[in-house]
């Protein structure tokens, strides 16, 4: 058996530190398992990847990203419209799709739970880490709900999480993994068989093959383009203004890092939400808390 993930979400949903939960997680399970995210895009909202292979015994010999994965973790079910998460996945492979907001309807057979409402309740706030990496390690079979658990409590003591926040990280991660059912047409195509000592892949030692289909990085040629760039794409939440409570003082409009809150005369701050990321700096500096946090809703 060896099952090879791709991960696809928007940075600070915890796109990486799924990966490591699930590779730890199995590594505790007794598998062999390795992780690694896509460096380069680190900034809220923007695309972001990570990859984990598993297998059960079989020594792990590849690196690099996984441009044929048997499986997706999409932590943004805005990257279905947006992007193309489903590059190079297998035919026979499985989606494992964070869907709050849209029933998905894919060629290829998927999983979805409404994590992201799950982590508002559990955790009040839009982290799904915890929740996305257990519904892969439930869907795929990949480990017990005690592995996980203890893979949850592991990573996120690494990252200097609060124990109580912690535990509640556990708790998300046992409703989803509760909620979903593990897919046996899947485990049944990945069961250890004579096959797999013949895969070719698993012969080449070290290959790191470029991934065509997703360059992370941008050609930008021409000066003034940054309005053409709807940054407002990658909102995972909403900044909204009440206007109550505004004294238009424009403290929001000076720490905006992308200028995108414009003024009228009377100096009234309007939020073009185009190009507004959701990254919530105004919100913090607004001195009078007249900026509030809504969840964004994908177009
Ligand atoms: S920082 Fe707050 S009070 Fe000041 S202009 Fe912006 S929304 Fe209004
Ligand atoms: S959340 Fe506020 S500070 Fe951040 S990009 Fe949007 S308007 Fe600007």
């Amino acid at each position: 058996m060896k099952i090879r993930i791709r991960l696809h979400g928007r940075g600070g949903q915890g796109v990486k530190t799924a990966g490591r939960i699930i590779s730890t997680a199995c590594f505790l399970e007794g598998h062999c398992a390795e992780d690694s995210p896509m460096y380069g895009p680190e900034r809220r909202g923007a695309p972001v990847l990570s990859f984990v292979r598993v297998s059960d015994g079989e020594p792990l010999e590849e690196r690099g990203y996984i441009e044929h994965p048997d499986a997706l973790v999409l932590l943004d079910s805005s990257s279905v419209s947006r992007s193309s998460p489903f590059y190079g996945l297998r035919t026979d492979g499985l989606v494992i799709i964070n869907a709050p907001l849209l029933a998905p309807k894919f060629a290829f057979p998927s999983v979805a739970f409404d994590v992201s409402s799950a982590a508002l309740r559990v955790l009040k706030k839009d982290s799904v880490s915890a929740g996305a990496a257990a519904l892969a390690c439930k869907a795929l079979g990949l480990t017990s709900i005690e592995s996980l658990s203890e893979a949850v409590r592991m990573e996120m003591n690494e990252i200097g999480l609060r124990p109580e926040l912690i535990e509640r990280n556990v708790e998300l991660a046992r409703e989803c993994f509760s909620s979903v059912p593990t897919v046996k047409s899947f485990v049944h195509a990945h069961d250890p068989s004579p096959t797999d000592s013949n895969d070719e892949s698993s012969e080449k030692l070290v290959e790191i093959p470029q991934m065509v289909g997703l360059q992370p990085i941008a050609a930008i040629i021409a000066t003034g383009n940054s309005r053409l760039n709807e940054t407002g794409l990658w909102r995972l939440t909403t900044p909204r203004i009440d206007y109550s409570k505004c004294t238009k003082c424009i403290v929001c409009f000076v720490y905006c890092p992308d200028s995108c809150i414009t003024l009228e005369p009377d100096l009234t701050p309007h939020i073009q939400y185009e190009n507004c990321k959701g990254c919530m700096i105004c919100a913090t500096e607004c001195p009078l808390h007249a900026i509030s946090e809504e969840r964004a809703v994908p177009a």
